[in-house]
């Protein structure tokens, strides 16, 4: 299969949340299982590996003919595709700038007619999350003349189906297409352009980051105002589960960790938690639980169950490290509530090394989604041995079993109401088992053992690929 996959985010180059991390790492898995996948993203200011000079090409929006470069560079011997133009891309951030919807429809669009400049014809375009979504609205809509268009197919992933890409009529005008893709069957929603609902309705094959969250989106509380649309694409609908980067994701080999440790000599990740409570300040006693979150301050990851509860939280005698940074909203009451002395500090911003130290000297790793479409976090803890404690939604559900509800299987413990009540419920009975003692490092150690590549996730991925090319499945 030659696939072309299209993404705003690809770590190491630009990352924001798990859209980059799966950009990163599963174009890399399909090339170790025989597929020709390549990578297209913009060049952003920040973004300039080694690259061959692919020429120019004109990207056709707004009317004109828009000149933009196109360079070639490599990650990890995956191919990738950069699109220049710094008017829309020459920027120190990947989102959250007043043109947004521009530089993607820019991007969207650049997607197709830089084929001719790269010399690569995919039989699919992977396009993820609503940055590129309305790349195979312009594909059935709008095509290049050239024939080889005809026979590409597209697959969407949803990452995240809360941000959509809403924007004013004007940018659909602007984008070319024709007036009857302006209808609710096509690309408009409730009289706005809707990038996502265009990939939704276009493309071949529609998936989401993990099967619960597939079946979820189809629900009024979980559709974001697309469930009714999705419903009625439900044949063409299916969750893959995210795998992380083992190569990134590795305690036994991580150069960010104060000791490597593996699930052989779990005792030495002790040598990281006692790290841990030294940089963030906090008392060194191996016996004190300790809990570590990584995370968006949003929303979607529970931060108005967790602020009410973080009293009571410290009460069960826990300590608390948070890396994350996002809406000020929440910022603001974590950063009053921080304080070493009663055990909760609180990171407010973005490291990645942190992170890494974060997730091996932690005991536990707490994450009370509002709503999760994968989730890496706990992914990522998993690989570690930190043992987390997770509100059972979306990825969640796919990933955590409550050892409580399951001690033989158990690898974590899971609540299901979105309650600061619920919550503590949680961290009580994590507590308690921890403070017992017995089971608990086998509890570590199946954590540790939980397959989380990307090996039988990205076989899917092909066969979704299959199923699109040859319009079969899903
Ligand atoms: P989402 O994509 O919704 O943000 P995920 O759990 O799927 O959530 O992925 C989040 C990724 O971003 C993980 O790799 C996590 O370690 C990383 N991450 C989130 N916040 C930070 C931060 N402040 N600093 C470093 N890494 C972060």
């Amino acid at each position: 299969m030659k696939v072309l996959f299209a993404s705003a985010e690809v770590y190491p180059l630009a990352k924001v949340g798990g859209l980059g991390d799966v950009a990163g790492s599963l174009p890399r898995a399909l090339r170790s299982l025989g597929h020709d996948v390549r990578i297209v993203m913009p060049k952003y200011g920040t973004v300039s590996p080694p690259a061959k000079d692919l020429g120019t090409f004109a990207v056709g929006i707004g009317g004109a003919d828009h000149e933009a470069k196109l360079t070639l560079s490599s990650l990890d011997g995956v191919p990738v595709y950069l699109v220049d133009f710094s008017p829309l891309f020459d920027r120190p951030k990947v989102y959250e700038y007043p043109d947004d919807g521009q530089r993607f429809a820019f991007f969207g669009r650049a997607v197709l007619d830089m084929l001719p400049a790269s010399g690569f014809w995919p039989d699919v375009l992977h396009c993820n999350d609503w940055h590129t979504a309305l790349a195979p609205a312009f594909l059935r809509e709008s095509p290049p003349a050239d024939e080889r268009y005809r026979r590409i197919r597209c697959v969407l992933t949803i990452h995240n189906l809360q941000h959509q890409g809403l924007f004013a009529k004007d940018l659909f005008e602007w984008t070319g297409l024709p007036p009857a893709a302006w209808n609710p069957e096509g690309v408009e929603f409730y009289g706005q352009l809707n990038f996502l609902k265009a990939g939704i309705v276009y493309a071949d094959r529609v998936n989401t980051v993990s099967p619960t969250y597939s079946k979820e989106i189809q629900t009024p509380e979980y559709g974001y105002g697309l469930d009714g649309l999705l419903r009625s694409r439900a044949s063409k609908l299916s969750g893959i589960l995210n795998g992380i980067d083992y190569k990134v994701w590795n305690p036994a080999k991580d150069s960010h960790l104060a000791q490597k440790y593996s699930k052989t000599s779990l005792e030495k990740k002790a040598k990281n938690k006692a790290a841990l409570q030294k940089e963030a300040g906090l008392a060194a006693e191996s016996k004190i639980p300790l809990l570590g979150m990584v995370s968006r301050v949003t929303e979607q990851k529970g931060f108005d169950i967790l602020i009410p509860a973080i009293p009571d939280l410290l009460n069960l005698g826990v300590q608390l490290v948070l890396l994350g940074t996002g809406e000020k909203a929440y910022e603001e009451p974590l950063g009053r509530f921080a304080n070493a002395q009663k055990g909760f500090v609180a990171y407010l911003k973005y490291d990645e090394t942190l992170a890494h130290r974060i997730y091996a000297g932690s005991d536990f790793f707490l994450m009370p989604s509002k709503f999760e479409p994968c989730g890496l976090g706990q992914e990522i803890s998993l690989r570690y041995g930190s043992v987390p404690i997770v509100r059972g939604t979306g990825g969640l559900v796919d990933t955590v079993i409550d050892v409580t509800a399951d001690p033989r299987n158990g690898n974590g413990f899971a609540f299901s109401d979105f309650r600061a009540s619920a919550l503590l419920d949680a961290v009580g009975r994590a507590v308690a088992f921890y403070r017992a003692g017995r089971g608990w490092k086998r509890l570590q150690q199946r954590a540790m053992a939980q397959d989380l590549s990307w090996g039988a996730s990205a076989s899917r991925y092909a066969d979704l690929y299959e199923q699109a090319a040859r319009g079969t499945g899903p």
